[in-house]
């Protein structure tokens, strides 16, 4: 079937800022991206217009040109102006956080400057689960466990240095700086791919020339400007793809 064809069929899950819904074909969810908008582990609610339409745009551009550059991942098509056709994977529970710059929960565990560049990409591990508030966690966690198997950690560690080299590039080519952003994995019968999504959501992204900040920490922090700065990301993230 081809995937514009595809209608949602029963929704399976809704988390924070999006919804899965199996699809008619059993291979194949459509995600729905939500306006709804939380930070500190779901304590600070909110809503930021347009924000789903932005996410679902910003991250299917993203995971196209990632596939472009060999990067296997959850991405089938776009569907509509909020829906992503997605291959159906079975997330693992680890939450994969790449910093170019100290920043956020790094500045506070190190007690370091935001905004200091670090000497080479830093990969840690999460543990996804919001009862627990997501504690970092080493590879032997993941292992001790059952999160992971050694390879599968080998494979998202070197797939995230890979994903962090090209996505640097393509934000530095729109004026973007990524600090630091957020990945997640699943397993698929194709093997181990790129889940979930890529968005202002999940990183944080500074411009090159101002410094202003162009992401969720405008939520976090009360900045303002939230649909517009959502906006702004995804017109310069459309600007570099068509
Ligand atoms: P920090 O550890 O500094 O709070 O977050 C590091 C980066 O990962 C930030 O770009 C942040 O947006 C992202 N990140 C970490 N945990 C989550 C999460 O649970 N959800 C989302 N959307 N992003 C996260």
């Amino acid at each position: 079937m081809s995937a514009d064809k595809l209608s949602k069929v029963e929704k399976l899950y809704e988390g924070k800022a999006k919804v899965l819904y199996q699809s008619t074909d059993p291979s194949l969810l459509i995600t729905f991206f939500k306006d709804d908008a939380t930070a500190f582990n779901g304590q600070k609610k909110g809503s930021i217009g347009e924000k789903g339409v932005c996410n679902n745009s910003i991250s299917s551009n993203i995971f196209m040109m990632l596939e472009a550059h060999g990067i296997k991942t959850h991405f089938v098509s776009k569907l509509s102006e909020r829906e992503m056709v997605v291959k159906k994977v079975t997330i693992i529970p680890i939450e994969v956080v790449v910093r170019n710059k100290v920043a956020g929960s790094l500045a506070k565990r190190m007690g370091a400057p935001t905004g200091k560049e670090l000497p080479e990409p830093l990969v840690e591990l999460y543990y996804k689960d919001d009862s627990l508030g997501d504690p970092m966690i080493n590879r032997g966690h993941a292992k001790a466990f059952n999160l992971a198997t050694d390879q599968e950690l080998e494979h998202i560690e070197t797939e995230a240095l890979k994903i962090n080299k090209l996505l640097v590039e393509f934000f530095k080519g729109i004026g973007l700086d990524l600090v630091d952003y957020k990945l997640e994995f699943g397993r698929s019968p194709e093997g181990v791919l790129l889940a979930d999504e890529i968005s202002p959501d999940g990183c944080r992204l500074w411009d090159i020339n101002s410094g202003e900040i162009l992401d969720k920490d405008r939520f976090r922090k009360d900045l303002g400007k939230l649909t517009e700065t959502y906006q702004e990301v995804n017109r310069r993230v459309s600007s570099m793809v068509k």
